[in-house]
């Protein structure tokens, strides 16, 4: 994994921007792992895909994440630093389509964790039952009953809900929990932290950013965009502190 250059953040931001978010998650990490085919990252589980992310970000941008959050009791902004290491849940593990059991009084199951491919099959599906049946299907790999085989489209709930939670268990990096307390208020809660949501919102920024100091620059000096791109952060820095 290489960190993005100025040249590739700008590429993955235009191609990112009309994306879905799973799209875009893969966008980044394709022009990180050049030697991955989309594939190849789009089986990556869940927390797989988010423990590369964590690690992109923080070799792009350094090791502390700068968020916003609302205190869901009085309201109050609050601004919140975390370090990358602390959300990194699991170490990383690149093994590929791992399988997993769960047995029941009655039920033994073998299922794969989800991937981009199986939340991308059930994007579309608008009850959430539906959606998680489909999702049951597609990585339940084996079902029995007292060793005859079932099928895994006629699961209880009861499996479906322990299911759920083993599968949440086996890929812990999929489901990061932050921390908060609001300064205003001292309620302390819980929060999702979603890495895909957090690094685009900061890469669109960071883009922007480096598109207005390309126009800057090439209007002062007459540098072609390309030029300006390859320049560390520190020269670019450096020239528009002279012309500003
Ligand atoms: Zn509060």
């Amino acid at each position: 994994m290489r960190p993005l250059s100025a040249h590739n953040l700008l590429r993955v931001w235009e191609v990112g921007e009309n994306q879905h978010p799973l799209d875009r998650a893969l966008t980044l990490l394709a022009a990180a792992c050049p030697e991955l085919t989309w594939d190849d990252l789009a089986a990556l589980s869940i927390g797989q895909r988010d423990g590369r992310l964590l690690r992109l970000r923080e070799q792009t941008s350094g090791p502390q994440l700068n968020g916003l959050a609302e205190c869901p009791r009085c309201s109050e902004r609050l601004q919140f630093d975390v370090a990358v290491a602390t959300l990194q849940v699991t170490a990383d593990a690149d093994g590929g389509e791992e399988a997993w059991e769960l047995a029941t009084e009655d039920l033994a199951l073998q299922f794969r964790v989800p991937n981009s491919r199986d939340l991308a099959a059930v994007v579309d599906c608008r009850d959430p039952a539906a959606a998680q049946n489909l999702l049951v299907q597609r990585c339940v790999l084996q079902a029995s009953r007292d060793g005859v085989p079932v099928d895994s489209s006629a699961l209880p709930v009861e499996a479906i809900t322990k299911l759920a939670q083993r599968m949440a268990e086996c890929d812990p990096q999929a489901e990061v929990l932050l921390d908060l307390c609001c300064p205003a208020c001292d309620h302390a809660w819980q929060t999702l932290f979603d890495i895909v949501d957090f690094f685009w919102a900061e890469l669109a920024a960071q883009a922007k950013r480096l598109l207005r100091e390309v126009h800057t620059l090439a209007r002062a000096y007459g540098w072609r965009e390309a030029d300006v791109l390859a320049m560390s952060a520190r020269r670019r820095q450096f020239y528009l502190e002279m012309v500003t």
